[in-house]
């Protein structure tokens, strides 16, 4: 089995599409429009409600940081902003390099 991979039509979903699936719910083909049900690495499956909030965290800390150490409040968003960023990459990557399609 494939990441990212349609089981009925072999089409790779895009890469967006990990912002669209959630466990246990079935999402549509981009191809084919079959029903496909994502299956994710079970840490994922598990914490997904903690994936989403250590993602809220992980750009609002740097922030409350740098404005404790009176940091210009430019670059603290900006920090805040590419922590944020990181975090959103390597989850969209993970994601997509561990979720399966199932009939
Ligand atoms: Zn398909």
């Amino acid at each position: 089995m494939k990441n990212f991979i349609c089981p009925y039509c072999n089409h790779r979903q895009g890469v967006f599409n990990v912002f669209k699936i959630k466990p246990n719910q079935e999402f549509n083909c981009e191809k084919c429009n079959k029903n496909i049900l994502p299956k994710f690495n079970s840490k994922i499956e598990k914490n997904w409600n903690k994936t989403i909030g250590i993602g809220i965290i992980s750009s609002y800390f740097p922030t409350q940081i740098s404005l404790f150490f009176k940091i210009d409040i430019f670059i603290s968003l900006l920090v805040g902003f590419l922590v944020g960023l990181i975090v959103l990459i390597s989850y969209t990557t993970f994601v997509y390099k561990t979720t399966f399609f199932l009939k």
